[in-house]
């Protein structure tokens, strides 16, 4: 389950963990003082020490769940970052049930996307932040590498605040594709609506670049792609 972790205290990830739910990721956007610019409730107060204290609950509890956090790079968190990843690693990564995960933040379209700073997928800085977090004295890689997108996964659904249903959680649901394939309200037996199947297809084809991201493809490819799969009536 990908959540902003507002609500995953220790109480809630022990119920879920009960419906077989144990995998979580919360992304954070750095310290407060970042991730409260971002990240806010609808009445503008910031959710970075509510999250805090749900991840420092489930440390404290004895869930067998995991938890990975993404910890989001850009170049106005860079600074922070290295005494942040300290306090994230020395508060949770003795526990092997948390997991860290560094993601650079990426233009995917849209309105504010010229005027959004990112940092260069090859910057030497984001490799000495991976530094601080991996030596953990674990001697184990805290990286997972993320080949393939949740959105591509059959048994992955996104759920928005007000119930509506959907596969990508990095795009705005009115967006001209996603309207054109969204999730569907159920499934119909015997294999997936045709709606849904658009956001698979990239194991069926094989392509490495439909499974890491589908709604890149989409954008992309745009109509030519989705004639492939779609059905008349979907
Ligand atoms: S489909 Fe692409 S944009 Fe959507 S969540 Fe996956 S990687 Fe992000």
């Amino acid at each position: 389950m990908t959540t902003n972790g507002y609500l995953l205290d220790h109480t809630a990830a022990e119920r879920l963990a009960g419906l077989g739910i144990r995998r979580f990721q919360v992304s954070l956007d750095g310290p407060a003082r970042h991730h409260d610019h971002t990240r806010v409730r609808a009445d503008g107060q910031g959710t970075f020490d509510r999250i805090w204290r749900n991840l420092l609950s489930i440390r404290d509890g004895s869930v067998d769940a995991h938890v990975l956090l993404r910890v989001h790079l850009t170049p106005g968190n860079l600074d922070v970052m290295p005494a942040f990843l300290t306090q994230v690693r020395d508060t949770f990564l003795d526990d092997r049930r948390f997991r860290v995960f560094l993601k650079r933040v990426v233009r995917l379209g849209g309105a504010g996307d010229a005027s959004m700073e990112v940092l260069d997928a090859e910057d030497e800085r984001i490799a000495a932040l991976e530094e601080i977090v991996v030596s953990d004295g674990q001697g184990e890689s805290l990286f997972e590498a993320e080949q393939v997108c949740y959105a591509a996964r059959a048994n992955s659904m996104m759920v928005r605040a007000d119930g509506r249903l959907g596969k990508c959680t990095r795009r705005p649901v009115r967006t001209r594709q996603h309207r054109r394939a969204p999730a569907p309200r159920r499934h119909a037996g015997g294999g997936h609506p045709a709606r849904f199947r658009r956001w698979l297809q990239g194991w069926e084809s094989r392509d490495a670049e439909l499974t890491a991201c589908p709604y890149e493809a989409f954008t992309r490819q745009g109509p030519q792609l989705l004639q492939l799969t779609a059905r008349p009536g979907s």
